[in-house]
């Protein structure tokens, strides 16, 4: 049944949720700010043009709508300190302050108005509204952050009615209450199947950096470190040095053997490179059979020492397909990963005219 699979799936993005650590939360949490943000965005500025337009219901109410015209105005003010604030943050704690902010402003205008009319008896009515407010905030924050809101809308009613005395606060908690729950309850089911999209998307991610034959990362990565000039996490003064590596006579090993063979040479020395590799050292499939490896933290000679060993590896290796040798290049990370990469493709070159199963450093 289809409300039973729905059950499961959910439940399985729950556990799934559990077991996030704290970096991978922020990560998620952040990700689905930066996805929904601009959804809030626009939707509070269309409330403002709403909560003007309440000027109508004033003047059904009091017969003019001079009371209620600062205070409904005054939305504008709050608007613009918000558009103007928003993007001087990046942060998602900072931008979800500030989206609560001006919605108990709505608040804070809604009371304002209301104790400006001649009868409340519809506050319930402007009140329930508010609920709408905190279903789009919603979407941008945790779910005990919602409630967190709840609870401060809450005071905000029990606070007003010590001066308004509104004539329906039994009404107006009796609405607002079940609403509450609804609000907390869906915004609680959001971020689980936000989770599902923010998995999928970075099983999509992974995927385009990834070779499929090799299951190392592919020159899309590349590409990216090379036009941004960064990777990573670096922390300053970090070492890194980038080597390139090719099999010799590969072209040889494919005539002779077949192509499915030079496949699994390559998906050999793929796996060989990843087990043998830091974790947070880059493997790299940067061509037919080129690979580029960035070691981080890692100065030039520690890691043409460990580029001498892997290629003696490879020359000495019993399990390989076919017998094979490689050539390596070796260079220190200069300050730009674009130059770095053509310094260890003239060492590449050199190794190979040198005669080949050899390390050369520039
Ligand atoms: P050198 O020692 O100078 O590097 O000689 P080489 O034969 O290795 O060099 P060359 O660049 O001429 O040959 C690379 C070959 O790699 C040519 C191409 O058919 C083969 N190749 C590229 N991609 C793949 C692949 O995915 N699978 C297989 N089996 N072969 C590939
Ligand atoms: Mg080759
Ligand atoms: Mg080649």
């Amino acid at each position: 049944m289809r409300l039973i699979e729905s059950a499961k799936s959910l439940i399985a993005l729950y556990k799934d949720y559990r077991t996030m650590d704290k970096d991978e939360r922020a990560d998620f949490y952040q990700s689905k700010c930066d996805y929904y943000q601009k959804y809030v965005e626009l939707t509070l500025v269309a409330c403002s043009f709403v909560s003007v337009g309440f000027l109508f219901f004033d003047y059904l109410i009091n017969g003019t709508i001079l009371p209620t015209l600062i205070p409904r105005l005054s939305i504008v003010f709050f608007l613009a300190a918000y558009i103007f604030a928003i993007h001087f943050f990046r942060e998602r704690s900072a931008i979800v302050f500030m989206d609560y902010m001006v919605g108990h402003s709505y608040m804070l205008i809604t009371i304002w108005s209301i104790y400006y009319l001649s009868t409340n008896e519809y506050s319930a009515e402007g009140i329930m509204m508010l609920n709408l407010i905190w279903m789009v905030i919603g979407f941008v924050s945790k779910p005990r952050e919602v409630l967190l809101s709840t609870l401060v809308f809450f005071a905000e009613i029990l606070i007003s009615h010590s001066f308004i005395h509104y004539q329906n606060l039994e009404i107006i908690i009796a609405l607002v209450f079940p609403s509450a729950i609804g609000v907390v309850l869906s915004h609680c089911l959001l971020m689980l199947y936000y989770l599902d999209h923010y998995r999928i998307r970075q099983k999509l991610e992974l995927a385009m950096v990834t070779d499929p034959l090799t299951q190392v990362y592919n020159r899309h990565l590349l590409e990216k470190i090379v036009s941004r000039n960064t990777l990573k996490d670096v922390a300053q003064g970090e070492p890194i040095a980038v080597a390139m590596l090719d099999i010799d006579y590969f072209k040889k090993i494919n005539d002779e053997n077949g192509h499915y063979t030079g496949d699994l040479t390559l998906l050999y020395i793929g796996q060989k490179l990843s087990n043998e590799t830091h974790d947070n050292d880059y493997v790299i499939r940067y061509g037919g059979e080129e690979f580029v490896i960035i070691f981080r933290n890692c100065d030039v000679n520690n890691a043409c020492a460990r580029m001498e060993q892997f290629r003696i590896d490879i020359e000495n290796a019993k399990d390989t397909p076919v017998p094979f040798t490689i050539s390596v290049g070796v260079s220190r990370y200069n300050g730009d990963y674009s130059k770095t990469i053509q310094n260890v493709d003239t060492a590449l070159y050199k190794a190979k005219n040198a005669g080949r199963n050899r390390v050369v450093v520039v």
